[in-house]
């Protein structure tokens, strides 16, 4: 069996996402000195933070947290580009289990009832096999033990943004993602999650959109990264 494992290393090397260095046999794409060094955003607090101040500028939603700092030029934002472009599913939902545990603190996961992903259209979805925001939804959902519901759907045909003036532009993006929540769920907490929180337009739009569907919802936020 070792022998096995260890021809598979060698064929195989399973090596860090962020630094490249070889991976200890109880570690999974990425090393302990590199999870102990994530540049993880302060959260101090759920009801009130920077990523939720951005989507406030869209949505009304309640809760919101993430879990580290996404910049370009870091070796970090490997664990976020690797889902979504590099075909490793597995890491999303890693990244989602590890985050689950790292925000335990803060009770996140007592107020909501079920998860819900950003979807991705269906195009997408079919070049890369999946959408890398339900891989994180899944792990966060195992590790919060909440439900994982894809209530919510994008739209497959979108006009150019940039050819639009800014009102079409808005009135554009919100009628990109459409939800349909059975009765059975209407009124619930909902944890909306994503990979990355850039201007909070996405996810906000997307609040939107599960807020028009049913007005009584209360919509919070999730995102692995935060690129502010
Ligand atoms: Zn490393």
């Amino acid at each position: 069996m070792n022998i096995l494992k260890d021809l598979y290393n060698i064929l195989m090397p399973r090596i860090c996402v962020v630094c490249r260095g070889t991976l200890e046999p109880d570690e999974h794409f990425i090393c302990t000195n590199c999870a102990i060094q994530l540049p993880r955003y302060p959260l101090k607090s759920i009801e009130d933070n920077e990523p939720l101040r951005k989507v406030w500028n869209f949505a009304p939603v309640q809760y919101g947290a993430t879990l580290f700092y996404y910049r370009q030029q870091s070796d970090y934002h490997h664990l976020v580009t690797n889902v979504k472009y590099k075909g490793q599913s597995d890491l999303g939902i890693m990244m989602g289990k590890w985050a689950a545990l790292e925000i335990a603190h803060l009770g996140l996961a007592g107020k909501v009832d079920l998860i819900i992903p950003v979807p991705t259209d269906k195009n997408r979805k079919r070049e890369r096999g999946y959408n890398q925001a339900e891989m994180i939804a899944i792990g966060l959902g195992e590790g919060m033990d909440k439900p994982v519901k894809t209530f919510l759907k994008k739209k497959n045909a979108v006009a150019s943004q940039t050819k639009l003036d800014k009102t079409a532009r808005i009135e554009n993006a919100t009628g990109i993602y459409q939800a349909k929540i059975p009765e059975a769920y209407k009124g619930k907490s909902i944890l909306l999650v994503d990979d990355v929180l850039t201007t909070g337009a996405t996810i906000g739009n997307c609040a939107l959109a599960l807020l028009a569907d049913d007005p009584l919802a209360k919509i919070s936020i999730f995102t692995i990264a935060y690129a502010g």
